[in-house]
């Protein structure tokens, strides 16, 4: 359930028409609803009752200041991935020890920041990491709160690029080493070990893995504490799937959250969960403008004024977002591809795509743009960077301005012999 829905033929973000967005900001532009993140969190709590785990948002599906303060005001923890995310979630409001740091490449900088603002657990993921930590909290005098991340062997979700949890990705640390190293965690005076965390994968429709890596964690827990090792803490991580089109079953938190308590059942202890997309994705469109259509013989092309530097998961992940016009059509439809100005092959949205006639100067919104969309933009091909709006009933707000080109010039300069130099022939 979102708040993106047609009145009197009129596409609406709660109560603001996203036609009044695009004229007052222009587009391509980003626009987030406020009432659908506190649904999408309140639903997750909800069915997560009464394990009341902390609920830490990961950063990097969303990480506008803006969407991460309405979260930390419902009372989200922030799941972070770099010390620049950290930052985020702290100017947004969320309390330190709701922040949990994780990610396979923190350098010694990242994780004695992290050691400084007191993050609330550092998930580390190989051996040579927990060496560093233990250095860092060293030199500052200050214990660190650790979990070690494992990698359960089985992976899963909706795209080769976003599984992490099979044994052969760079994620977390194996079910044959986690004992022996979380024995040292426990032993070293600098650490404050506080369980495991596991994540193993994103856009994750099919339950059976997420059961099957659940098991895995609580075995291994068992055996921690047979041997004697405190395991309060226990972070399964995110990566439930969003619907990203009317898919008759889509993955629902309530049967995730049941899965949960049959895993771990009589098992005691302290849940985390990461949820990103799951909160983000359907909060969340991308508005867009029909620049011109380019006839084919076979069928036409749609050449819109959003490109895959904008929402780049079409091209990174053949994923499908689906493109509703702001000013509901009548039934006349067609199939056409759906490209942005990108000087790219790659830069296509859509190939096929049956829907709505549009015409050039129409706008619409890709929707379910909410998670993994602004995060990924970038300014290739010298376009200014997307910007961000957010709703709120009847308010919107730019919470990100466009980037303008001018602004990205003046970060850059000829270097110092430049002008001295004769110029070439
Ligand atoms: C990406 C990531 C998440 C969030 O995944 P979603 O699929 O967006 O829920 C959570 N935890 C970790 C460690 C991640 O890397």
């Amino acid at each position: 359930m979102h708040h993106f829905a047609y009145r009197d033929g009129v596409l609406f973000c709660e109560e603001v028409s996203l036609a009044a967005i695009a004229d007052a900001v222009g587009t391509p532009a980003y626009v987030y609803s406020t009432a659908t993140l506190r649904r999408h969190f309140q639903v997750f709590r909800d069915a997560m009752a009464p394990l009341d785990p902390l609920i830490a948002f990961a950063v990097k599906a969303n990480a506008n200041i803006a969407v991460l303060h309405v979260l930390a005001q419902d009372g989200a923890g922030a799941d972070t991935v770099s010390a620049g995310e950290i930052k985020r979630a702290l100017a947004a409001g969320v309390p330190p020890e709701k922040i949990i740091f994780a990610g396979v490449g923190k350098t010694r900088a990242e994780l004695g920041f992290a050691v400084d603002v007191g993050v609330g657990q550092i998930n580390v993921e190989s051996p040579g990491e927990l060496v560093e930590l233990i250095a860092c909290a060293q030199t500052r005098g200050r214990k660190a709160p650790v979990a070690l991340r494992v990698n359960p062997a089985i992976g899963a979700g909706g795209h080769d690029k976003i599984a992490t949890g099979g044994g052969d990705t760079k994620f977390g640390i194996s079910l044959a080493d986690a004992p022996a190293l979380y024995q040292a965690a426990c032993q070293n005076p600098w650490l404050v070990p506080r369980g495991l965390a596991v994540h193993i994968g994103s856009q994750i429709k099919d339950l059976a893995p997420l059961r099957t890596a659940f098991q895995r964690v609580r075995a291994l827990a068992e055996t921690l504490r047979a041997d004697g090792w405190p395991v309060r803490h226990l972070d399964l991580g995110g990566g439930l799937g969003a619907p990203y089109f009317d898919e008759p079953d889509p993955p629902s938190p309530s049967a995730y959250a049941a899965l949960v308590k049959d895993v771990f059942a009589g098992f005691d202890a302290a849940f985390a969960f990461e949820p990103g997309r799951l909160i983000a994705a359907n909060a969340g469109v991308l508005l867009t403008r029909v620049i011109r259509r380019q006839p084919r013989p076979e069928r036409d092309i749609l050449v819109l004024d959003a490109a895959m530097n904008d929402l780049v998961r079409p091209a990174m992940y053949e994923a499908y977002h689906d493109l509703k016009p702001l000013q509901e059509k009548d039934a006349a439809v067609e199939t056409i591809d759906l490209v942005g100005p990108v000087c790219e092959t790659g830069d296509t949205f859509a190939k096929g795509r049956t829907m709505p006639r549009l015409e050039p100067g129409e706008a619409a919104a890709f929707m379910t743009a909410g998670a993994y969309g602004a995060v990924m933009a970038s300014t290739y091909n010298a376009r200014p960077l997307v910007p961000e709006v957010l709703v709120s009933g009847d308010r919107f707000a730019i919470v990100r301005d466009r980037l303008s080109i001018e602004e990205q010039m003046g970060r850059e300069r000829l270097p110092p012999w430049a002008n001295a130099e004769p110029t070439p022939p």
